[in-house]
């Protein structure tokens, strides 16, 4: 049962002697709550389906470590493995057999012939972009407004005016020779990528897309997006790049390809395979991976890439991943989709929900008359103080949402109808904390 928080003065002094040392007090910005308000908790356990923070507080988890924990916190088998792993030794800069049955379980899982593992996300999508570059032997990248690849500076790119502009810095520190080389484009938008082919097409190394986008909500791909994408990029020589580092693993048992089985040359993949620990990969056409350095010249390299620990970690968590286990995550998605909406059509608070498998977020639009987000344009046209009220009513009914209402939420097979039940009766008043904000 998650406990109804009503202490947080332990999380509060921890916030302030983080801030001491750490700019903004957190080491990742969306963990500081600036688009919501309020102290961040600090947690200090979990189990299962829930998390504990350090006043004690008790919370429904639907955050997931923004993805990773897909069996919940502390699954048995995974600590027992990972403790076991750990009492070996934690690293030693050779080759060790967990990466080899990690890299086999990711290649029977997915499309990819060949993987190669990194520790982050981002340093996926980062050697994925210079692996295309250095095969193409091009310089343009192709990515989509509202699509988020990790901080790459070269993805770090927002849309200059007009349809199809190349990239301008997204934040300062990024120069705008770095993001020259990057087009952004809206998302399903093909008309506006037949144009950028037909003005650069020659030009173009790779297009980079999440395979169905979570970072601005939940976006899916429509009328077939990543087929076309990844024919315009056959037909361009280009090499279509798809990024499943929230997907892979999590919507079914390869990720988005499970769901619309477009074959990319490259893929991305993080989170649920490091189960919990940083681990991450990209992997794709072996004729592409045989450019990667030792056996090709692109040079990339990591001292605790493929680190026994995190891939322990992460080939216990995906071995536990069955096809029930994915049954599980869509029942639970679901039934907890209905109860949103239920909710939130009770107290006549207008929305839209969408979905990617077990996937999924709130927009809280102004009508949901023909309200289909199907870019970052739309996702952008919320009423956003509605979530702020409605997230911080969940925290207090005991359950811990993303702190944005720009995220997906994520569910573990840990939760069990206890589980739904906590989060059915912290939404009514959540409902009514959002219905109380005036438009
Ligand atoms: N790609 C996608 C689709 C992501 O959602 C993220 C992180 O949220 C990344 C890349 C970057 O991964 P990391 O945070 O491990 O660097």
């Amino acid at each position: 049962m998650a406990a109804v928080p009503d202490h947080t003065e332990h999380s509060a002094a921890l916030f302030d002697r983080a801030s001491a040392v750490t700019p903004g007090g957190v080491n990742s910005p969306v963990r500081a709550f600036r688009a919501v308000g309020g102290v961040p908790r600090f947690m200090t356990s979990g189990d299962g389906s829930h998390i504990t923070d350090v006043d004690g507080n008790r919370y429904l988890d639907l955050v997931c470590s923004w993805g990773p924990m897909l069996l919940g916190h502390a699954h048995p088998e995974v600590t027992a493995a990972v403790q076991a792993a750990v009492a070996r030794g934690t690293s030693y800069g050779t080759p060790t057999e967990p990466e080899v049955l990690l890299g086999e379980e990711i290649v029977a899982r997915t499309p990819v012939d060949k993987v190669r593992l990194v520790s982050s996300g981002t340093e996926a999508t980062m050697s994925a972009l210079r692996l295309a570059r250095g095969f193409t032997g091009r310089a343009k990248i192709v990515k989509f407004a509202g699509c988020y690849h990790g901080h790459v500076d070269a993805l770090l790119a927002q849309a200059g005016s007009g349809v199809i502009t190349l990239g301008i810095p997204g934040t300062p520190g990024v120069t705008e020779a770095t993001t020259a080389d990057t087009i952004v484009l809206p998302y399903n938008d093909q008309a506006a990528v037949t144009a950028a082919f037909a003005e650069y097409g020659d030009q173009i190394a790779a297009v980079i897309t999440e395979a169905s986008p979570g970072n601005m909500g939940v976006v899916p791909p429509r009328d077939n997006f990543n087929a076309f994408l990844a024919k315009t990029c056959t037909d361009n020589g280009a090499l279509f790049i798809s990024d499943e580092v929230m997907t892979g693993f999590r919507i079914t048992k390869s990720g988005w390809y499970g769901v619309d089985g477009v074959r990319p040359d490259l893929m991305t993949f993080g989170k649920v395979m490091g189960g919990g620990f940083p681990a991450a990969a990209f992997g794709g056409r072996a004729d592409v991976m045989a450019h990667l350095a030792p056996e090709g010249s692109v040079y990339q390299a990591g001292t605790l890439s493929g680190n026994p620990i995190a891939t322990t970690a992460g080939l216990t968590t995906l071995r536990l991943a069955t096809d029930e286990v994915y049954a599980k995550l869509d029942r639970t998605a679901l039934t907890i989709q209905s109860l949103v909406s239920t909710a939130l059509d009770k107290e006549g608070v207008p929305h839209v929900i969408q979905a990617a498998g077990n996937l999924f977020s709130v927009f809280f639009v102004e009508s949901e008359e023909n309200a289909v987000i199907k870019n970052f344009g739309d996702a952008g046209a919320q009423v956003l103080p509605r979530f702020g009220a409605f997230f911080h009513a969940m925290l207090d009914g005991g359950v811990y949402l993303p702190p944005s209402a720009f995220e997906a939420w994520f569910v573990s097979s840990a939760i069990d109808d206890d589980g739904l039940a906590e989060i059915e009766s912290a939404l009514a008043p959540a409902a009514a904390a959002a219905a109380a904000v005036q438009s």
